[in-house]
């Protein structure tokens, strides 16, 4: 039985500019490191997990606990990303003194509780309004319980992200600004940041913080259907996939007239139920289900299609690659074979054109769909936002796999990965690069073995996976047997008459 990763406690700020237009409110958003392994690249608010010190740090005229360790969080994660410090008595301290405090912070020559003692600082609840929690869904292998705090930024101090660390840059924008860019495609975020946008866009009323919470996933109910991108629903439905993931991800492609269903993969009751009442709403919006496409064979993502169709009516097509309808015949019918390059549109606005790309090498007939327009890029299992891609030979095919994701890159203007499991990718180029660099990697390991007189997956495993736990040597025999008939393709490797895999002299 997979097990779904238990949420981390973590707190966040939603900064407000000093004296901003009550209207149209301006907030401090950041853009994530692209190199961070959780949403690196998207844009967000400032914050973190929590820190073990941060319970000892006292929060005047906070009823509880619970919530005075997320506000101290909360003050310290935005301290330390933009070095606004929210804290009474701090108003009399430099830019220069905030600075040098700062450093002492991060150098860990003095812990948070002790810096605020020291200097005479006070946290204060009364200046943190609570405006929600949020669950990060199952689908995540890092997930956290975020505390959303709504804060004003102190007169007279500058937000500022020094663009070395977890974040990339910052900036003050107004929320409908900011929410005009994800509109546009421009950027990516997760539902809580989209839900702060969206309220505060609508301007600093008296109701604010009802409004903020008038969400049941403000409330730490985990949000089902994840928007990270306008006209493209993420829907993770539980299925009996590979850990660590747990969950695939649906994609619901929409616009104001049409829907398109791409891998509907749970076999569980429960799930398909959740997913047909998604579609419902948004075909009670007056969308019609165009059709139900399958970005490749595999049991996890082909679970639910013939359970939706029953639901929406025999009517509804199942589109797919040639060789994904071979494999599937007799379990799912695939009425309609999609070609390499073949350009599906949608009816209706904006445009949206999918152009189909047979991408070979984790399952043979596996089909990506790129949407040129706006960058977007469905990737099936070829590139996942969690966990690894099993090459398993012989639906599995390495040479054939390394030609796909170089034919991804090549691509000119990706700006998100939609992968079939975890969370999109916001960083698209070196996750490829990451991806096609790990392979290569593992190949000049593998050669190297059998250089050395390793003749067997087996033999190789043991020499080369040294990192794997001993429970996945008999998937990794599999992802080497793939390497080595790479490597026989290629006469650097040849296999004799008794099996065994040696170097071509
Ligand atoms: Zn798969």
């Amino acid at each position: 039985m997979n097990s779904v990763i238990t949420p981390k406690d973590a707190a966040a700020v939603i900064l407000l500019r000093h004296n901003t237009n009550p209207r149209d409110p301006e907030v401090f958003l950041v853009r994530r490191s692209e190199k961070l392994a959780f949403l690196g690249g998207f844009h967000a608010f400032p914050g973190g997990q929590f820190d073990e010190m941060d319970a000892e740090a006292p929060v005047e005229n906070c009823p509880n606990a619970e919530t005075r360790v997320a506000i101290s969080c909360a003050a310290r994660e935005l301290f330390e990303e933009t070095q606004v410090l929210v804290a009474r008595g701090g108003e009399a301290l430099t830019q220069g003194q905030r600075a040098s405090l700062l450093d002492d912070l991060q150098s860990a020559r003095v812990s948070w509780p002790s810096l605020l003692k020291h200097y005479d600082l006070h946290l204060d609840a009364g200046d943190f309004t609570f405006v929600g929690r949020w669950v990060t869904p199952p689908f995540s292998a890092r997930r956290f319980d975020t505390w959303f705090f709504l804060v004003n930024s102190p007169r007279k101090q500058h937000a500022y992200v020094s663009g070395d660390a977890e974040l990339a840059s910052g900036e003050w924008i107004a929320a409908g600004a900011a929410l005009a860019r994800w509109q546009r495609s421009e950027i990516l975020a997760v539902p809580p940041v989209l839900h702060a946008l969206k309220t505060l866009a609508d301007g600093l009323t008296d109701d604010l913080d009802k409004r903020f919470l008038a969400s049941p996933n403000a409330l730490r109910q985990p949000v089902r259907r994840i928007e990270f991108r306008p006209n493209y629903i993420c829907f993770p439905v539980r299925t009996p996939t590979r850990p660590p993931a747990t969950h695939t991800n649906c994609y619901l492609i929409y616009n104001s007239a049409e829907l398109l269903i791409i891998d509907p993969g749970s076999a569980y009751e429960d799930e398909q139920q959740a997913l047909a009442a998604c579609v419902d709403s948004l075909v009670a919006e007056g969308k019609s289900v165009g059709e139900i496409i399958l970005t490749h064979m595999h049991p996890d993502h082909v679970g639910g299609v013939n359970a939706l169709r029953a639901h929406l009516g025999e009517s509804v097509r199942v589109a797919a690659h040639r060789l994904t309808a071979e494999s599937l015949a007799g379990s799912v019918s695939v009425d309609r074979q999609i070609e390499d390059d073949e350009v599906i549109r949608l009816e209706g606005s904006p445009e949206i054109a999918l152009r189909a790309m047979h991408t070979p090498g984790h399952a043979r007939g596996h089909l990506c769909f790129y949407e040129e327009r706006t960058g977007t890029l469905i990737s099936g299992d070829n590139i996942v936002g969690l966990g690894s891609v099993l090459i398993d030979p012989p639906e599995g095919n390495m040479r054939e796999y390394l030609q796909s994701l170089e034919r991804m890159r090549a691509l000119l203007n990706v700006s998100v990965i939609f992968g079939g499991h975890g969370p999109a990718i916001a960083n698209p180029y070196s996750k490829l690069g990451e991806y096609i660099a790990h392979r290569l990697e593992r190949e000049q390991n593998i050669f190297q073995a059998v250089r050395e007189g390793a003749v067997s997956p087996k033999e190789i495993v043991a020499r080369v996976y040294t990192d794997v736990s001993p429970k996945a040597h008999a998937l990794a025999e599999r992802a080497v047997l793939a390497h080595l008939e790479k490597l026989v393709d290629e006469k650097r490797v040849r296999k004799t008459r008794e099996g065994l895999f040696v170097l071509v002299k």
